[in-house]
């Protein structure tokens, strides 16, 4: 088949040309997980040209998979879904070579998977593979290309090596058990395919060398329904616990199935917890931060709090005083003490966590 007429619409482009088609040629790009975020992405990342993609995923293709990982068909059923990912992409372009791991990500078998890629792609949706996957590839030094979709919004950021990781954003990771997934909220289809576009774009950018032009200094947060994009600058965390200046984690010994806070870390957050009649007691009263969406805090609230989404306070912190007492407060008290913690870590003193959320004092707030 011939290659120019193939990727002619592509090659005309004054940042691709031949060599940047042969580059991607020669390219190899891993994608985690094979469901809906992979499908565009191993999609158009095929068509591109892009020569060697690996596929990790140790699922089988389910009936409720159909709605949104468009690479899957009925005739799948049943299958791995990397042969029937490897399949799709046979038919679109039988010059990539794709190499199959029906497997799951595990802290044993992802150095020798993640060390043979240019750029690594995570389409999974779990806590757990995200860590594992982000302190493989800073212990490695490949760039990563996220997202994560849940109901009708998605986010996506690129974490290239040494310019900041995942946990520069978050860096404890929260247990499983208290991060909803899509199969318990749901999502849509077209959620998972606009973002696995992104990162099929993002990861072209990458492999052509044009790093600079990525959102790897943005998080990008596309809510569909009501049509709102938002774009969150943030920079590398100096305070980082694996690619700040004094890092805590050296190598991976840890099981990240089991749990992916450290109990070092736990212990902080107790420290840093305090209960609401702990709250209403401290004097000066302080800045209450309720990380809620409006329409939860309107149900119930604390009283002189006020609203602040999670990103805007990723966003600003560096800037705020930090002497200055905050409490942050959500609904469980997870994402309160993911925050507390990043601020903790980066020289604040007075910010406390109100310990299991607002929730937990539902039926005190409604005396
Ligand atoms: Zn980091």
């Amino acid at each position: 088949m011939d290659s120019f007429e193939r990727y002619s619409r592509q090659i005309i482009l004054s940042n691709i040309g031949i060599e940047g088609q042969e580059k991607l040629q020669k390219s190899r790009v891993l994608v985690i997980g094979a469901g809906g975020l992979a499908a565009t992405a191993l999609a158009y990342l095929a068509s591109a040209g892009v020569g060697t993609i690996g596929i990790v995923d140790g699922d089988r293709v389910e009936l409720s998979n159909l709605q949104r990982q468009i690479i899957h068909f009925e005739s799948d059923l049943g299958k791995l879904k990397t042969k029937s990912a490897s399949d799709y992409i046979k038919q679109l372009n039988s010059q990539v070579y794709i190499k199959e791991y029906p497997v799951f990500l595990t802290n044993e078998n992802a150095e020798l998977i993640i060390s043979q890629y240019d750029v690594i792609i995570n389409g999974t949706d779990n806590f757990p593979t995200r860590y594992l996957v982000n302190d493989y590839c800073v212990l490695l030094g490949k760039p990563l290309v996220d997202a994560s979709i849940v109901k009708y919004e998605g986010q996506a950021s690129v974490y290239l090596p040494d310019k900041g990781c995942y946990r520069c954003l978050y860096p404890i990771a929260p247990s499983d058990k208290l991060i909803p997934n899509c199969s318990e909220v749901g999502v849509l289809g077209p959620i998972a395919g606009i973002f696995g576009s992104v990162q099929a774009m993002e990861t072209i950018k990458i492999l052509l060398g044009m790093e600079n032009l990525t959102i790897s200094d943005r998080l990008i947060i596309f809510d569909l329904l009501n049509g709102n994009i938002r774009t969150i600058k943030w920079k590398k965390n100096k305070a980082c616990p694996i690619c700040g200046d004094n890092p805590s984690i050296t190598k991976i010994n840890s099981d990240y199935n089991i749990y992916c806070k450290t109990e070092v870390a736990q212990q902080n957050i107790e420290d840093w917890s305090i209960d609401l009649a702990h709250l209403k007691s401290i004097k000066p009263a302080p800045r209450v931060l309720d990380l809620r969406n409006l329409e939860d805090a309107k149900k119930l609230f604390l009283s002189n709090s006020s609203i602040v989404s999670y990103d805007d306070v990723l966003s600003a912190y560096d800037s705020w005083d930090r002497d200055l007492p905050i409490v942050f407060v959500c609904d469980i008290g997870l994402r309160s003490s993911s925050l507390t913690e990043l601020l903790r870590m980066n020289g604040f003193k007075n910010v406390f966590n109100l310990r299991g959320g607002i929730i937990k004092y539902s039926s005190e707030l409604y005396q």
